[in-house]
């Protein structure tokens, strides 16, 4: 079954991937991410995306990076705590990015490595993708990576691949805290 993955960053995309692999899927990573701030940051992340591309001989679709339009999706949230209502408002645009694009490319599913981490609420993130799939036409699949191990196996895939490991999420509002 084909499934378009979203890819947060490079170290959430190891275990994610290596998981809908050993379930059969066939899978194409695609790279939105205006949420993140700055640019430099977004192209460092990006360039560790095709580094995983590469190493599964996977295919990476790269969205455009539009950080007006995903502050203007956040408008009067600046203030929020993270995990609050602007990281619910950050998945939607991610998401809908997603689904988007899964449907311009004929992919009838959708995830995202975002559940990977443990400082993001994995029922909040489905419930998005399940609003935002319904919306679009494209189904998200419920996929919790962080479960059964699935951080710890990220970090130390990062650690082997040699890959760059942020300190924030990735808004500049994040980047602040
Ligand atoms: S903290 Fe992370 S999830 Fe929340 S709005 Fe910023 S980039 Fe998005």
């Amino acid at each position: 079954m084909k499934i378009l993955l979203h890819v947060c960053c490079g170290p959430c995309s190891t275990a994610s991937v290596e998981r809908l692999r050993e379930k059969g899927y066939d899978v194409v990573l695609f790279f939105p991410n205006s949420n993140i701030y700055p640019e430099g940051e977004w192209e460092k992340r990006l360039e560790n995306a095709r580094k995983i591309a590469e190493l599964h001989g996977l295919e990476l679709v790269v969205g455009e990076y539009d950080h007006s339009a995903w502050r203007e999706f956040v408008r009067g949230l600046e203030n929020e705590k993270e995990g609050g209502a602007r990281c619910l408002r950050c998945f939607e645009f991610n998401l809908a990015k997603t689904a988007k694009k899964a449907r311009e490319l004929g992919i009838e599913n959708f995830t995202t490595t975002l559940t990977v981490s443990r400082f993001k609420n994995s029922s909040q993130i489905a419930e998005v993708g399940r609003v935002v799939g319904a919306r679009i036409g494209v189904n998200f699949l419920e996929h919790d990576f962080k479960k059964q191990g699935g951080f710890e196996k990220s970090v130390e895939l990062a650690k082997k691949f040699d890959l760059y490991r942020q300190n924030y999420c990735g808004c500049e509002f994040s980047l602040r805290n």
